[in-house]
């Protein structure tokens, strides 16, 4: 029996929902209440209710061979890291692509969802929608959240004294849109994670002084990294997840605070994160340090208190005239249209889903909540393969589900946060293999070395997941062996003789040497 889906939302994460259930051969109905694809990074002058709401600078962190869904690679021609209204354009060509558009409801809200009276039997949703003013009412066997997680603004300027006599403007980064405003303004922008600092950075060229509050420090990192390849296809790699993952975790945590310092001393810019072994989500932000350095930026503690016209931070400072406060400090989960919030939130903002995914304590998995972990990787893959997992966990219905077994890592390894944090590569390989997709590294060193070389050794990138299993995808073996061709087309746009091609070989050639220089180290210990 075909079975009827209810898809919340036409972001990143809905349109992977949309195809992978018609790869499924079920019947996805997407409801979205906007009247165009691409979620948060459809850009709008204004910030649009129950919508994300991005400010006209946004540039991805995530380099486009990372971020790309696993069977539709990136043009080659498009940049490394892209400006937003680049990558709403990719999301369009991959709408048309997959012939999408026909299953999206525009402009339609969903605003309830409820367990059927029948439920426990069934395992199907009633779900409301409105649309020009008019309701609809359906039953769907499944229900995939896609509603977004950086929607709901975390506000907190009560908790600071003072605030309410502050007689400068203050408001959430959710609302900022661009520098215009400020020319030649004091202002205050308080977090530091990426919105603070990307934002931080655009004013510092219109602003007369910016000033960067932060509570707790992060580390920053350049999109541009080692040799000046994109971070992500150096970082994101199995071999150095395995080494993280198997080295002696003191070993580990130093190796770590000395890469994220290599490329300057965070003591020294006032950026230090209070511990530096946690592997908080660090800021991406190329020109942070350049303009704390020329004095533009200035870092500060966080704020102790307002007055009507300046801000009193931890250590005793105080900067005054400060015009706009511009709070920079996040987001909260909220999904109104659920009758029943607490399947999804439990305890206040807290989530507990098994395998970032599905509610645990229903009595049929017919509940997915799409991309709402958070790992260094990139969204797209990740809710793409998380919507895989569910439509296949759901036909099957073989999954018992026990919150124990969910693989949301114990908090001491990433802090406090109220996101579900993971490791990319191990997050993305334990929902591969539950679903027969993970590529088998012993087997492809033994048929295509060459491929095994740049799979194990070379960046993860999405096509992995599609190289095998259902729904592999012919291209994936190409994709994978070129990946560094589409990389590289768009910046050696004037190319020298004798620069082709040596990073591979260098890098492999060192890749292959460290092991045989742990297992001589090992055998040293021995
Ligand atoms: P969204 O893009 O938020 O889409 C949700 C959709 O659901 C929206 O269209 C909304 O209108 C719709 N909707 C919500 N409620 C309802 C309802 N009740 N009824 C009907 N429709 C509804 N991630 C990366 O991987 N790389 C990046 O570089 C990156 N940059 C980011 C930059 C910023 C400024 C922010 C805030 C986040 C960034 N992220 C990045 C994370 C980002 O959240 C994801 O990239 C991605 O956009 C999430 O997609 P989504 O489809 O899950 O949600
Ligand atoms: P965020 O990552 O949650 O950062 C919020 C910051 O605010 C943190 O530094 C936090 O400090 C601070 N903060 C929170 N509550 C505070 C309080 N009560 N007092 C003082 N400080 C407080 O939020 P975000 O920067 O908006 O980013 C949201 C998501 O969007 C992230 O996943 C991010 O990667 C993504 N994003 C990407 C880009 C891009 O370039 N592509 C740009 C913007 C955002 P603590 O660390 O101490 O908690």
């Amino acid at each position: 029996m075909v079975k009827r889906v209810a898809i919340i939302g036409a972001g990143v994460s809905g349109l992977a929902s949309i195809k992978c259930c018609l790869d499924e051969g079920m019947e996805p109905t997407c409801f979205e209440r906007s009247d165009d694809i691409g979620g948060l990074w459809r850009f709008t002058e204004c910030a649009e209710e129950g919508r994300a709401s991005i400010y006209s600078s946004v540039f991805t962190n995530s380099c486009k061979e990372m971020m790309c869904y696993p069977d539709f690679p990136f043009p080659e021609d498009f940049p490394n890291y892209m400006h937003n209204s680049k990558l709403q354009e990719y999301i369009h060509m991959y709408v048309k692509h997959f012939s999408l558009l026909r299953y999206i409801k525009f402009k339609t809200l969903a605003c309830s969802i409820r367990k059927h009276p029948n439920f426990a039997a069934t395992g199907q949703w009633d779900v409301i929608t409105e649309r020009n003013g008019q309701e609809e009412s359906a039953t769907f066997d499944a229900v995939m959240i896609c509603s977004g997680h950086h929607v709901y603004p975390n506000l907190p300027a009560e908790h600071f004294p003072g605030i309410k006599k502050f007689k400068g403007s203050y408001f959430h980064s959710r609302n900022y849109k661009g520098p215009a405003k400020f020319k030649g303004k004091r202002v205050l922008v308080i977090g530091l994670g990426n919105s603070g600092s990307d934002i931080a950075v655009e004013l510092s060229s219109t602003a007369s002084q910016v000033y960067l509050s932060s509570r707790s420090g992060s580390w920053l990192m350049s999109r541009v990294w080692d040799k000046g390849y994109p971070w992500d296809m150096l970082v994101l790699t199995r071999f150095q997840t395995f080494l993280r993952n198997t080295l002696p975790i003191s070993l580990a945590n130093w190796l770590y605070v000395r890469q994220m310092n290599t490329w300057f001393k965070h003591e020294n810019y006032g950026l230090m994160p209070v511990n530096g072994t946690l592997r908080k989500e660090p800021v991406f932000n190329d020109d942070l340090p350049s303009r704390i350095m020329c004095g533009m930026v200035m870092v500060k503690p966080n704020v102790k208190e307002f007055t009507e016209t300046s801000a009193v931070f931890e250590d005793g400072t105080v900067q005054e005239n400060i015009d706009f406060v511009i709070f920079a400090t996040g987001y909260s989960y909220s999904y109104p249209f659920m009758e029943d919030e607490a399947i999804i939130k439990c305890r206040d903002n807290e989530v507990t889903l098994y395998k970032g995914i599905l509610p645990p304590q229903l009595e049929k998995p017919t509940m997915a909540v799409i991309g709402l972990v958070q790992s260094l990787g990139a969204i797209i893959p990740t809710s793409e393969l998380q919507a895989r997992w569910a439509r296949h966990s759901q036909i099957l219905c073989t999954t018992r589900m026990n919150p124990l077994l969910n693989t949301c890592p114990s908090p001491s390894r990433y802090g406090q946060s109220n996101t579900l944090q993971m490791d990319y590569i191990v997050y993305m390989d334990e929902l591969a293999s539950a679903i027969g997709v993970k590529p088998n590294i012993l087997l492809l060193f033994l048929t295509d070395p060459k491929l095994a070389l740049e799979v194990y050794f070379g960046p993860c990138s999405p096509y992995q997941y599609r190289l095998t299993g259902p729904g592999k995808w012919e291209g994936a073996r190409c994709a994978i062996l070129t990946q560094w061709d589409r990389t590289l087309k768009v910046t050696r746009t004037r190319v020298v003789p004798g620069s082709q091609n040596c990073f591979p070989f260098f890098c492999l050639l060192a890749m292959l040497a460290l092991p045989l220089l742990l297992a001589v180290i090992f055998l040293m210990f021995l």
